[in-house]
């Protein structure tokens, strides 16, 4: 992840590393090559923009010129910068987490199109949560035109050790949820994650759809299932999602697939949303907390 990038911008700052004395025309010519790479690795225009404004304004001051170690104190705002830029939380290493102490069963939505990872990733998420928060969580499939995404989910939901809610043929996505909520309330479950239809694109239906859940539902997380190998598209479909639906952050899947990095660099800036999670490969567990921290640090090598 973030291979070619973390490459370009090693070698440009070890050179500015290595260097005395820096003046103003040294740090922004050291930006037109971080602006390049940016958008090597597919970081929107905007984004990438906007960053090389921030690092040069703050990295053009006299304090850091004419500081002992004007090069190092450069690539320390790069890296305060990235880390804005990838959306730093409160939690550990900027995390953002996620809420889940409201009065149970707390409801988790997840949106996202066909293919993005969306099962998968509820699968992922359910275990998670049993396993790390000590929770008792249950899954329920609204893809009533898929019946084989619901019968997925209940395969994974034998994986996961987390139980799914019965399927009954016919039935409508609210009136699916409105019964998951209802079962998981006799079961004491704390939290329920519905696992919404999926469309190859994003269309009216499938925003009135998630609208109609989620004002019966009343998340209290929306997460967006996006695939970070879509790049720029990832980002696009989760703008559409976000103008729509109250999304609360986004789980950004294929990570492990993905050398350019483009929608998890751009994601936060341009959509206003936390990536909360990453996925890093077909099996159950690998889902992991999106650190902003750590992951500039992974860049900046
Ligand atoms: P959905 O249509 O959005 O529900 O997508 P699925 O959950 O069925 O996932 C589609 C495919 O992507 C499956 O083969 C998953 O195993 C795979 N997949 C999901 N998440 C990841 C991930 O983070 N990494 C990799 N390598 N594969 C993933």
């Amino acid at each position: 992840m973030f291979d070619a990038l973390s490459d370009r911008l090693g070698n440009t700052f070890d050179r500015l590393r290595g260097r005395g004395a820096l003046r103003e025309q040294d740090v922004r010519d050291v930006m037109r090559e971080v602006r390049i790479a940016l958008l090597e690795a597919d970081v929107a225009l905007p984004v990438a923009r906007d960053f090389i404004e921030k690092v040069t304004e703050k990295a053009v001051g006299e304090a850091v010129l004419k500081s002992v170690t004007p090069g190092q104190q450069v690539v320390k705002i790069v890296n305060d910068e990235l880390v804005a830029m990838l959306g730093g939380g409160d939690g550990e290493d900027g995390h953002v987490p996620l809420t889940l102490e409201a009065k149970p069963p707390v409801v988790i939505m997840m949106v996202g199109l066909q293919g993005s990872g969306k099962t998968t990733s509820t699968a992922k998420l359910a275990k998670l949560i049993r396993e790390k928060h000590g929770k008792k969580a249950m899954m329920a499939s609204l893809d009533v035109n898929r019946p084989a995404a619901q019968e997925q989910l209940a395969v994974l939901g034998e994986q996961a050790q987390v139980d799914t809610l019965p399927i009954i043929e016919g039935q409508q996505p609210v009136d699916i949820a409105r019964r998951a909520l209802e079962s998981a309330k006799l079961r004491n479950v704390d939290v329920v994650l519905l696992d919404t239809a999926g469309r190859l694109h994003v269309d009216e239906a499938l925003m009135a759809e998630m609208k109609a859940v989620a004002s019966v539902a009343t998340p209290t997380e929306v997460l967006l299932v996006v695939d970070s190998l879509t790049g720029q598209d990832a980002v696009n479909v989760a703008q559409s999602f976000s103008d729509e639906v109250p999304l609360t952050g986004v789980i950004l899947t294929r990570m492990d697939g993905d050398a350019r990095g483009g929608a998890a660099l751009s994601m936060r800036a341009v959509t206003g949303k936390p990536i909360k999670f990453a996925g890093v490969g077909e099996k159950l567990d690998a889902l992991e907390a999106f650190h902003p921290r750590r992951v500039a640090e992974r860049i900046l090598g």
